[in-house]
This record gives structure tokens, C-alpha cells and sequence, in this order.
């Protein structure tokens, strides 16, 4: 059986700006607590001796104004997501199940050339990039200037994006009203 507790419910700040995601039994919590109100709510209900509520699908807070920074970890998906689906070699915007994550220097050939103080990590922003499988099986442990090729974008940190959510989970949530002011919308997994 679903456990309707520990749904998503989208967070919404004091000016109705989606701010964050929790879990329908924090959203409970807080609502009881009166820190949030429900804007809007499932069919679904839960039932405690004293109360029955319907689960929230979206509350917002009654006083958090702020619009949180929001620090994404560097992981192969939100490498994907930061360079929307698109190859940094050819250039070509793929499906994500096509694609790979590539490190632009290769390992083989890291301290070699960024030596004992390397500029930035191994696995960061700035050595990963998205890459189809063609591109990156043809690439191999070469490094660009090797095959003449350059990078589309350079790499870099992904500037405040605000909640990266996928389009299914919005729509089937009923959250797609608030998802346009700090929300990116992404494809799913
Ligand atoms: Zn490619």
C-alpha cells in the first residue's frame, strides 16, 4: 500500500513562491503547528483519533518571505540538467537515458596536466561535462586538442536555478500553477 505520508508536497514562501519540496507528514506537522496552511489538497485523507485532514498537496508558509539559495551536488544527473540534455562535444540534445557524463581531462592524463595544485577537483563542474556515447566512446582517454575538438559550452557551476523538478511529478501533483516563478522543469529520469 502507498504510504500517502510520504508524498511530495510542494512549499510554497509567503508571496506563493515554490521554495521547496517536503513530505506530506511534515506538511501535516507544520499545518497543525500553524506554521503553513494547505493551498491545496488530495483526496486522500488521514485520520487520527481527534482529526481527519485531507493530504496536502501544496501549503504555503505563513512567514518565511525569503527565496532559499539552492546548492546543487555535482552528480551525473544534474550535470545532464545543466546542460540540458545536450552533448558538450557534438552538440546534439538527446534523451537522458542516451547520454553519459564525461570527464573533459581524463583521469589517465589529470595530474599531467594540472599538476600537484590542480585548479579545480577531478569530479567537478568544471571536468564534466554531458556527452552522447558516441562522442564519448570516440573521445576516449584523449584529451580535446589531441582530436581538434572543442567544447560547445565551457563547464561551469550551475548559476541559482532555484527547485529543478521533473514535468511528470509537477503535473501529476497538481503543483504546475506554481512552477513558474523559481522552478526549473526538467524531463524525468
Ligand atoms: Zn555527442
Amino acid at each position: 500500500m502507498r504510504d500517502v505520508l510520504q508524498e511530495s508536497v510542494l512549499v510554497l514562501n509567503t508571496s506563493m513562491i515554490a521554495i521547496d519540496i517536503c513530505s506530506a507528514r511534515t506538511a501535516i506537522l507544520e499545518i497543525l503547528r500553524n506554521i503553513a496552511i494547505p493551498i491545496k489538497e488530495s483526496e486522500d485523507l488521514v485520520r487520527s483519533e481527534k482529526l481527519t485532514l485531507h493530504v496536502p498537496r501544496i501549503i504555503a508558509q505563513r512567514s518565511y518571505h525569503k527565496i532559499p539559495r539552492y546548492d546543487q551536488k555535482t552528480s551525473k544527473i544534474n550535470i545532464i540538467y545543466r546542460d540540458d540534455q545536450t552533448c558538450c562535444y557534438c552538440g546534439v540534445r538527446f534523451p537522458i537515458p542516451e547520454l553519459t557524463v564525461d570527464h573533459v581531462i581524463p583521469r589517465s592524463r589529470w595530474k599531467k596536466i594540472t599538476g600537484e595544485t590542480p585548479p579545480y577537483d577531478f569530479n567537478s563542474w568544471w571536468n564534466l561535462v554531458t556527452a552522447c556515447r558516441r562522442c564519448n566512446s570516440v573521445k576516449a582517454n584523449r584529451l580535446l586538442q589531441e582530436i581538434g575538438w572543442k567544447l560547445q559550452k565551457k563547464p561551469d557551476k550551475p548559476k541559482n536555478t532555484g527547485l529543478v523538478i521533473a514535468r511528470q511529478r509537477a503535473e501529476s501533483l497538481g503543483w504546475m500553477e506554481y512552477c513558474r516563478v523559481n522552478v526549473r522543469l526538467v524531463e524525468s529520469v
